[in-house]
């Protein structure tokens, strides 16, 4: 099964593709957090893209094609996979349809997260994550239940990404209306975007993503 989960930045698509991903099983591909590995490891790719992801701006298509391709080869891959943040662009989608289209597979399902710009925004400048396992949490909703220790490895390191501000923000949110918001018409024509309210808490959302999936 292959699913695309699309939504502006903070929308909770990657926190719903970690659930869902363990739940049916398919690995949860984000080119995000594929690229922030690249820049901590500082390979060349890590390196060119820094600071156009600082800046909020879209790394070029070049590279987060080849990443993908790269990825999608990979044997855990075989069943399917959940993308994260992947395609932005229409080129993008274009040439997933092709590296699909080789394999005799096809995207199955879209699923686009709704959201209000302003919700999103205090959202995002709440975001921080455990250093050490990764876990999330925010500043309004989601407190560790222990003041300053992660409820699941107890570390008391905590991150928070260096694109979360306002400003950035505002960035991603300007490149997510001008480069990713016209592939809707993309998959609408093709039958397999669904919609789904963003807003809802966490696990209404994972049951409506689950029921869509299982149909
Ligand atoms: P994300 O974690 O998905 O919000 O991505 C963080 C940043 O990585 C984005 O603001 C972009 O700079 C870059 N990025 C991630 N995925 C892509 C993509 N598919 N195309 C271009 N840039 C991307």
């Amino acid at each position: 099964m292959i699913v695309i989960l699309f939504g502006p930045p903070g929308c909770g698509k990657g926190t719903q593709a970690g659930i869902i991903s363990k739940d049916i099983n398919i690995p949860h591909l984000s080119t995000g957090d594929m690229l922030r590995e690249a820049v901590k490891s500082k390979t060349e790719i890590g390196l060119k893209a820094a600071s156009i992801m600082e800046a909020g701006k879209l790394v070029s298509d070049e590279i987060v094609i080849g990443i993908i391709k790269d990825r999608i080869a990979k044997h855990d891959c075989f069943n399917g996979f959940i993308l994260d943040g992947y395609p932005r662009t229409l080129s993008q989608a274009k040439e997933l349809d092709n590296m699909l289209d080789k394999q005799d597979l096809k995207t199955d399902i879209v699923l686009e997260f709704s959201v209000n710009d302003e919700v999103l925004i205090s959202r995002i400048e709440g975001r921080f994550s455990c250093a050490d396992c990764g876990a999330g949490y925010n500043d309004q909703s989601k407190l560790p239940l222990k003041e300053g220790k992660c409820d699941q490895c107890g570390s008391s390191n905590f991150i928070r990404r260096k694109d979360d501000n306002r400003e950035t923000v505002t960035k991603r949110l300007e490149a997510y209306n001008k480069d990713t918001l016209p592939l809707l018409p993309y998959y609408k024509e093709k039958q397999v975007l669904f919609s789904i309210d963003g807003l809802a808490d966490i696990d209404n959302v994972t049951n409506e993503l689950m029921s869509l999936i299982k149909k």
